[in-house]
């Protein structure tokens, strides 16, 4: 059978997008498009297969106050609005004094898994006998991460039932994610837990859950401060509080809550080279902690202070994986001025603070839609060939106010500018 995907990954990029093209009826156009980013793509040897560059916008967050440092936050999304929010958030927190942040710790944890194990206890009590060794040869698994003052910290065994038993290792990865440092520790260890303990190690790799690697930002912000045209501020304060609540009472709204963090999160690891999902899934792990989802910000008012704290996991690094290789990732973390990987971890949960108060305060006042509506007048804009500023701005006035904007209509407007201005 001919098959033009066998060896897929040893053509050569034209090769493999003239494969596609062919496959998927590519026109020339698509096809250029594709060559085109190609060319000014970065580490195309990172991922596999690679075609293509495939490129995301990215601007920045200003306003943002932060352990008494004025910070600008390079964020990448495709969602509008985004960073217009956090902008305004931290516009809102910096006029009071600014986010205060910190990180609690900052370790991996790891797991070797066996199965089965008839008797828990022999399996602890090997383990608690052998703790020193086990964590000399985790340790000369990567000697280097030793010489720069991290390494294995300590081990624990948890007995997950049904037989299986899970050897826990904790590990000080300095300024790395430490994924892939933590995974050649513990296959390393698991080599001499299978040897000298129990011959049936399933599997051995970090946990996501990152409960060890906690930063929290909080903010205080006089109730005066929030008044809008509408509302007194106490009141938009007390709804802020309000909102956070049904949060705290309701998974269906806490979802929605914790992706308005998220927008932030994200926009900010994904701008400095980092792994977002390790980011996404630790969230909502810590999300559900005590046994139900919940918003993993809170607010409260008091003193007439609106006052918001917010805790995340937050496995980041500054060196390594993706970090190392992507140019724009490393002048990002110039941009932000971080100079140690917990400066980033207060700067993405810090984000995250003030783009939930933003979007809380949107959404307890105006509603969220005003905001968005402007930003998605722009997609709309930009999506039927508006260029410039002025026929973008063209067509967003036109559109403003109508009920149900469609295609066309921003079709039409976009012409018309364009004939007012050939008369
Ligand atoms: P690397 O494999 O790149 O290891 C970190 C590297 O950073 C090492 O080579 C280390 O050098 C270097 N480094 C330089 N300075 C420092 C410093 N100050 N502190 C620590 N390391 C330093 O990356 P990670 O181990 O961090 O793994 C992250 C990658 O793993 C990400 O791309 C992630 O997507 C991926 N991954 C994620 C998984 C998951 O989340 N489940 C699973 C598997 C992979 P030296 O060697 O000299 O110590």
């Amino acid at each position: 059978m001919d098959n033009k995907f066998s060896h897929f990954y040893q053509r050569s990029e034209d090769q493999r997008r003239a494969i596609i093209a062919d496959a998927a009826h590519l026109d020339e156009t698509e096809l250029q498009l594709l060559k085109y980013r190609a060319e000014t793509g970065d580490a195309k040897a990172l991922i596999e297969n690679y075609v293509t560059a495939y490129q995301l916008p990215e601007g920045v967050a200003v306003n943002l106050t932060l352990n008494g440092r004025t910070v600008v936050v390079p964020m990448v999304t495709e969602e509008p609005s985004v960073i217009a929010a956090a902008s305004n958030g931290a516009k809102l927190a910096s006029d009071a004094g600014g986010v205060t942040a910190t990180v609690e710790s900052r370790l991996l944890m790891g797991q070797i898994v066996l199965q089965n194990v008839s008797v828990f206890a022999s399996v602890d009590d090997w383990v608690a006998l052998h703790r020193q060794q086990l964590l000399d040869v985790a340790a000369a698994a990567h000697p280097s991460l030793i010489a720069r003052g991290g390494g294995p910290r300590r081990l624990r065994v948890r007995n997950l039932g049904d037989g299986f038993v899970s050897i826990d290792l904790f590990v000080d990865v300095q300024a790395a994610m430490g994924a892939n440092m933590m995974n050649t520790m513990l296959e390393a260890v698991a080599g001499v837990v299978q040897s000298q303990l129990h011959p049936n190690t399933l599997f051995s790799i970090l946990s996501n859950a990152a409960d060890q690697s906690l930063a929290t930002a909080t903010v205080s912000i006089p109730v005066n401060h929030l008044a809008t045209s509408q509302m007194a501020g106490k009141t938009v304060a007390d709804r802020i509080s309000a909102a956070s609540q049904v949060a705290q009472l309701d998974p269906y709204r806490a979802v929605t809550h914790n992706k308005g963090i998220m927008n932030g999160v994200d926009a900010v690891v994904l701008a400095m080279g980092n792994d977002w999902r390790a980011i996404e899934s630790a969230a909502h792990a810590y999300a559900v902690t005590n046994g139900q989802y919940r918003g993993l910000s809170q607010w409260q008012v008091t003193d007439d202070q609106l006052v918001g704290t917010l805790t995340l996991p937050l496995p980041v690094g500054t060196a390594g994986g993706a970090t190392r290789v992507l140019p724009v990732a490393q002048v990002n973390q110039r941009m932000a001025q971080i100079s140690d990987v917990s400066q980033l971890m207060a700067i993405v949960v810090a984000v995250g603070l003030v783009q939930n108060l933003a979007a809380l305060k949107a959404l307890v006042t105006t509603g969220i839609q005003q905001g968005h509506m402007k930003m998605q007048l722009r997609s709309l804009a930009m999506s039927v060939g508006a260029e410039t500023p002025a026929e973008i701005s063209a067509v967003t006035t036109s559109l403003t106010g109508k009920k149900d904007p469609s295609e066309a209509a921003a079709k039409r407007a976009l012409q018309e500018f364009r004939m007012e201005k050939d008369d």
